[in-house]
């Protein structure tokens, strides 16, 4: 079952937001840069840093929090 985990914003520059997803093979945590100017739904695989799978993640930005959500799903 996929969760989605809220992503405190550490950095930005411009419209790039360094966020974070749980690699949905091995659990570990892995970083992540979202581009805002992109859409604040987008979908785009990463593959894991650790395990080298790759997870497709889908990304919500919430204006009002100013949170990202990132979800990741085994491909
Ligand atoms: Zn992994």
């Amino acid at each position: 079952m996929a969760v989605w985990v809220p992503v405190a914003r550490e950095l930005r520059h411009n419209c790039i937001m360094e966020a974070g997803f749980q690699c949905a093979g091995c659990g570990e945590w892995n970083a992540t840069n979202v581009d805002e100017s992109a859409g604040r739904r987008q979908s785009y695989i990463e593959d894991c840093q650790v395990c080298c799978k790759p997870n497709i993640l889908r990304v919500e930005y919430d204006t009002a929090s100013q949170e990202v959500f990132i979800v990741a799903v085994l491909e």
